[in-house]
Order: structure tokens, then C-alpha cells, then sequence
């Protein structure tokens, strides 16, 4: 995300109080980003610092000159973040933070310190950063970013000026996704509906398991539109070596569930923009070749698949009865 601009495009409100206060020369010395999806408080901030840094000191940073670049890049020296070390973000490196900070600051008149996912600071750590707060200096100016500003130390809170985030798009973190890993827009759509945390959604995106795991989704419906007596050979040789474990059937399960559902949305309107299997149209139309009935009945007969994995049904038994089902139409 570049400019405040495209930022507006989702998170309207928030562009404009940043904005407004770039305009005004009205900056806090303390503001806490917050939503459900990290990584675009971590671009609002980044964007923000941005701006507050650029040359031409106006509600947009000019992307050309050399501070802007130089964000861009990564490496302006007045810029900081810090994120969990492990499981939390420990005192010694808020320490660390106000160290460099006290050691740096000569470049401009300003320096902007990100503390991402910050209701991990233990309590000392948050205890070292309030400390802070109370003598902040001059120009310096800390981004909190968290999804559970309620686990923020009360004394925290208080101090920041708190901004909430509108709960993030998922077509847009598919994007998000997309880019970071570079996969592809369909894998990513894939993972972030089937992975309800973002973090695993990456996790998943990053593994060739997942990159299989949508291959062997699309060869069974291959197999049952095009050869269907030979879908429990199919199921033995391959499926089950994919998802072996109750979490993985799940994920393979949740991924035919994807593909049902994008077959009959097409079925009942053939201009339907957002599916799922993007790339995988012409499958999908296949399978739509089907009545109404048949597809709907194969949905409901996946979702409950995902019901009897979750209740504990052995996975392979409950694939197995899945082929039936599916087969029998
Ligand atoms: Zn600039």
C-alpha cells in the first residue's frame, strides 16, 4: 500500500484522521492501531511513518524523494519495529529500542517506532515502554499494532490515541497473501478461507503440502466426473497419503467443500465473479453440468464429511463413504 489514497478504499475513516492530522501537524506521540488483520496495521503504519518522513511534508508521501525511497528500502534510520521474540516481546528489547532511540535521531527532527502484535510485551516490557511514554522527547512517536487492545495494560491504552481498523476483507488479504508468498491468487483464496488464522494461512501457503493438497482436490473431481468406479482406488493410493492426519482430512475436506460451493454458485448465476477456483473454470462448469439438486446434494454431503471428521470419525472411513455419496449423486 502506497499512498492513503488506496488505503481509503478500505479503511476510509482511519486515512482520514491520519490524514488530518499530517495536514494539521497534529501528531501524537503515541497511537494504537487496531483490527482483526496485522498486516495492514503494519502497512498503515509503515505508510504513515512514510508520509510523516517524506520531504515534501504532505498528506501523501511523493514516493520520489530520498526519505521515501529510503523507506521503501528499508533502512531509514529513524524508522524502528519490533515484533515478538518468540512468544513475547520481551524487556530487554523495548530496552534495546530505547536505546537506539536515545542513540539516533540526529538525521531529522523525528523518529516513528512500530511495536507490532504489542499485547505480546510482557508486563515488564510494557512497564520499560510506559516509562517511556511518560518522557517520550521530542518528535518521537510510537505505532502500537494489535488485535487484542483489551490485553493492553489499562495505563497503555490510555495513552495512545486508539484508531480501529474495519474488519479486513477477505479478497483483500487473499491479495495480501498472495503477494507475500508468491502463490497464486487462487492457492491464496484457498488458504485464507480454509485456514481461519491469517498466520496459518501463510504457514500453509509457504508448504508444498498445501500446493498438493489443491492437486489432489482437483484430480478427484476429475476422477468422479470422468472415471468414477476408479475413485476408491483413486482415494486409497493418493488421498489418504495426503491427508493423513484428522487436521489435514479436515483441510481436504474444507477444500471440496470450496469447490461444491463454487459449482453451484455458477449453476445458479453464470456470471458470478468470485470464485474460489479462479484458474479452474472450466472444471467447475463440468461439474455444473449436473442438475441443481445433485450438486446441492453433493455439498451437503461434504459438509457432512467435515462434521463426521470433526466428531472423530476415523478420516478414511468417512472419505470412503464421502466416494459413495458423491458417486451415487
Ligand atoms: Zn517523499
Amino acid at each position: 500500500m502506497q499512498t492513503f489514497k488506496e488505503l481509503a478504499k478500505t479503511q476510509s475513516i482511519i486515512a482520514t484522521i491520519l490524514q488530518n492530522s499530517l495536514r494539521d501537524h497534529r501528531i501524537n506521540h503515541a497511537y494504537i492501531f487496531t483490527g482483526d488483520y496485522e498486516p495492514l496495521l503494519l502497512e498503515a503504519a509503515r505508510l504513515f511513518a512514510k508520509t510523516l518522513f517524506c520531504e515534501k511534508q504532505e498528506t501523501e508521501p511523493c514516493l520520489v524523494c530520498s526519505n521515501c525511497r529510503r523507506m521503501d528500502s528499508g533502512n531509514f534510520v529513524d524508522y524502528y519495529e519490533i515484533e515478538p521474540d518468540g512468544a513475547t516481546i520481551k524487556k530487554e528489547q523495548v530496552q534495546q529500542l530505547m536505546h537506539d532511540l536515545s542513540l539516533r535521531g540526529l538525521e531529522g527532527n523525528r523518529q516513528v517506532y512500530v511495536v507490532s502484535q504489542a499485547h505480546r510485551m510482557t508486563p515488564q516490557a510494557a512497564n520499560s515502554l510506559l516509562k517511556f511514554f511518560e518522557e517520550p522527547g521530542e518528535g518521537k512517536v510510537a505505532i502500537l499494532l494489535t488485535n487484542q487492545p483489551h490485553l493492553l495494560l489499562p495505563t497503555i491504552r490510555s495513552r495512545g490515541q486508539l484508531l480501529t481498523f474495519r474488519p479486513a476483507d477477505r479478497t483483500i488479504i487473499a491479495a495480501a497473501l498472495s503477494e507475500r508468498t508468491g502463490r497464486d491468487a487462487e492457492l491464496a483464496t484457498l488458504a485464507a478461507r480454509v485456514y481461519p488464522k491469517i498466520d496459518d494461512a501463510e504457514q500453509a501457503l509457504s508448504e508444498e503440502w498445501f500446493v498438493n493438497a489443491r492437486a489432489q482436490v482437483l484430480q478427484l473431481m476429475e476422477e468422479l466426473m470422468s472415471r468414477p468406479a476408479d475413485l476408491p482406488l483413486f482415494v486409497q493410493e493418493k488421498w489418504i497419503g495426503q491427508f493423513k492426519s484428522r487436521q489435514d482430512a479436515r483441510i481436504g475436506l474444507e477444500l471440496v467443500t470450496a469447490f461444491f460451493e463454487d459449482v453451484l454458485h455458477l449453476k445458479l448465476d453464470p456470471s458470478w465473479e468470485t470464485i474460489t477456483y479462479s484458474r479452474h473454470r472450466p472444471l467447475l462448469e463440468q461439474a455444473g453440468a449436473k442438475s441443481q439438486a445433485t450438486i446441492t446434494r453433493s455439498l451437503q454431503a461434504v459438509l457432512e464429511a467435515v462434521k463426521r471428521v470433526e466428531a472423530n470419525v476415523n478420516p478414511q472411513l468417512t472419505v470412503e463413504r464421502l466416494m459413495f455419496d458423491l458417486q451415487k449423486g
